[in-house]
């Protein structure tokens, strides 16, 4: 095993291969307090690759209702007690040895997966990546729980009381889920066959399909599930990152070479998702670019947080927690960052609420923003999570983003423009 460093645990830790790293990597935030669980970017993604047979079960993105929902079926309830049972009351985070540039959620203390797999030892030896194989049933309903609300008891003349921030006492809400084209991947750690591979130009997980044996040690060892059987093939199958859209070769798009963002990102009908690809440095390290919008959301406002950082995969999707569910279950699911993401979240500043206009403006990925200043136009009063109250300052500033050649593709300003037609020409206007 070698020695590789991870900066969301903040330490070292253990992965069977030396630390190599893409120019630039597959990246993309969610933010979950706008999915409405539509499922079409589930429909964008199977339409375009998986609806062919023996791929009926195969959802490479799905979107699942919080708590009690998951696909497969308590995919990661699973996992956190077999990583618990690993290492018994250990799984914590020291947040205290907390530093924006290296560490920015402190040091996770416990094992991940690399760590715990070798100490579980099953019928075929331990594990390279503790993981397990979900069952036929487990796969069979994608969106399970639906909508289905956990917490307490709605009471009678208190209507309302149930639902205010900063946290509501019934809740749910949408996960949408891809696979996160890891930089240290579960799958590709636990293949035999070497048949899974990091693509060094964007950082996409692939699974060469020819050297793939179908053994499904990658569906045991991707802590998210997203590597998934096909039994009509033999092999295993995963998202792909729609990666001719990311080469700019997607002759139906009539690309000039510009990448443009997956069919599940630009389909996204509540403007959740923004994708990117971020520059990477030889040691792994994301390189300085505060430009580069999801740099700026991810590096600087530590507004998105990376879905279970604790299994140790270097997950590159990032998610804007969502404003009303419990602490701890926001904690235990993206680490100790909560608190700060939450209160960037509830009262952006100037720059971070330009950022976060971006979101599903253009087909075309964006590598650079820039903000051209406005007046101001509202002063409001927030209060924090922490109880602490703000006055948000809201500026019709213009929001530009540029795409790979540095050319302009969206300009977009923080009031939406309104416009008014004339009285007579409403006269039949449908
Ligand atoms: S999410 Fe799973 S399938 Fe995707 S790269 Fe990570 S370990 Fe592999
Ligand atoms: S399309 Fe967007 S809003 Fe609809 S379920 Fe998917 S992520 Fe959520």
């Amino acid at each position: 095993m070698a020695m590789v460093y991870n900066w969301q645990l903040g330490r070292a830790m253990t992965f069977p291969y030396d630390e190599k790293h893409p120019r630039r990597q597959f990246a993309f935030v969610f933010n979950t307090n706008r999915c409405i669980g539509c499922q079409t970017c589930t429909m964008a993604c199977k339409s375009t690759w998986t609806f062919s047979k023996g791929q009926e079960y195969m959802w490479w993105n799905n979107v699942e209702s919080k708590p009690y929902g998951g696909y497969p079926q308590h995919w990661d309830a699973k996992l956190l007690a077999m990583l618990e049972a690993a290492n018994p009351g250990r799984q914590s985070w020291n947040a205290a040895t907390a530093d924006v540039g290296s560490k920015p959620y402190g040091a996770f203390e416990g094992k991940t997966i690399f760590e715990a797999g070798p100490t579980h030892v099953g019928p075929e030896g331990a594990q390279v990546a503790l993981g397990y194989l979900p069952t036929d049933a487990e796969w069979r309903h994608p969106n399970i729980h639906e909508d289905t609300a956990a917490g307490g008891r709605w009471n009678e003349g208190q209507h309302g009381a149930s639902a205010q921030l900063p946290e509501h006492r019934v809740w749910f809400f949408h996960l949408a889920r891809i696979c996160n084209h890891c930089t240290y991947p579960g799958c590709l750690a636990s293949c035999p066959r070497q048949a899974i591979y990091k693509r060094p130009e964007d950082g996409i997980v692939l699974i060469d399909q020819e050297r793939c044996r179908g053994y499904r040690k990658c569906v045991e060892g991707c802590p998210y599930k997203k590597s998934m059987y096909r039994g009509t093939t033999r092999t295993s199958e995963k998202c792909v990152g729609c990666y001719p859209r990311i080469e700019g070769k997607d002759e139906l798009l009539g690309s000039d070479g510009a990448p443009c963002e997956t069919r599940c990102m630009s389909a996204c009908v509540g403007k959740i998702r923004l994708q990117g690809l971020v520059a990477i440095a030889e040691d792994g390290t994301w390189s300085h670019d505060p430009a580069n919008p999801l740099y700026f959301l991810i590096r600087e406002r530590r507004v998105a947080l990376p879905l279970y950082p604790q299994f140790g995969t270097e997950p590159n999707g990032f998610y804007i927690p969502p404003r009303w569910v419990p602490r701890g279950y926001l904690t235990q699911m993206f680490g100790p960052g909560i608190d700060h993401a939450l209160e960037q979240y509830s009262c952006p500043d100037r720059e971070l609420l330009a950022v976060l206009q971006l979101f599903r403006t253009q087909r075309q990925i964006l590598f650079r923003f820039a903000i051209e200043r406005g007046p101001k136009v509202a002063e409001i009063p927030v209060i924090l999570p922490s109880g602490r109250e703000r006055v948000q300052e809201i500026y019709n500033d213009t929001v530009i983003g540029f795409n790979k050649f540095d050319k302009e593709v969206v300009r977009i300003t923080i009031e939406e423009p309104t416009f008014e037609r004339l009285k007579e020409h409403h006269l039949n206007s449908i």
